[in-house]
């Protein structure tokens, strides 16, 4: 299974604590991987996973190693943060349809206009993008995760997380 990196807060503080998933497949690698500083420890209360105090490394605060499958990262961006900003959660509102739920998260910031989410909007923009031109599936897939992974950070940054 392919990495993708996303970054859940803007916090500068290195990490110290880390959340880590094992798969429940065969093979026990991991699901997810979520590094936090003490004071954002609170970013994986509802996460998964067994916890451990790390030594501070290069790592900083916010940082999560994906390693779970297409569909599975997507439906944790939709309880994360997209419907809570959007109203619009994959499976609720759009029953899995993911070029619908992103392009009506799309219309949404689009139509509020609060230039705080410029940079979200932007992000999803290149999501809807990758989800529809024609191309390689797996290369699809993979920009639309970067780009929700790029809206994520900046929907933190707007937020001050
Ligand atoms: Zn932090």
């Amino acid at each position: 299974m392919a990495m993708t990196l996303r970054q859940l807060t803007t916090c500068s503080s290195p990490a110290t604590h880390v959340l880590e998933r094992r798969s429940q497949r065969r093979d026990r690698t991991y699901d997810y991987v979520l590094h936090t500083c003490v004071r954002h420890r609170w970013l994986a209360d509802n996460w998964k996973g067994s916890r451990r105090v790390v030594e501070e490394g290069e790592l900083r605060c916010g940082v999560l190693f994906e390693y779970r499958g297409y569909a599975e990262v997507l439906r944790s961006h939709s309880w994360e943060w997209v419907c809570r900003l959007t109203l619009n959660d994959l499976e609720d509102d759009h029953q899995g349809d993911v070029v619908g739920w992103l392009r009506a998260a799309f219309a949404e910031l689009s139509a509020a206009g609060r230039s705080a989410h410029d940079g979200v909007r932007v992000a999803l923009g290149h999501a809807v993008l990758a989800a529809t031109v024609e191309q390689d599936p797996k290369v699809a897939e993979a920009a639309v995760l970067n780009a929700l992974a790029v809206a994520e950070t900046a929907e933190a940054a707007a937020r001050g997380a």
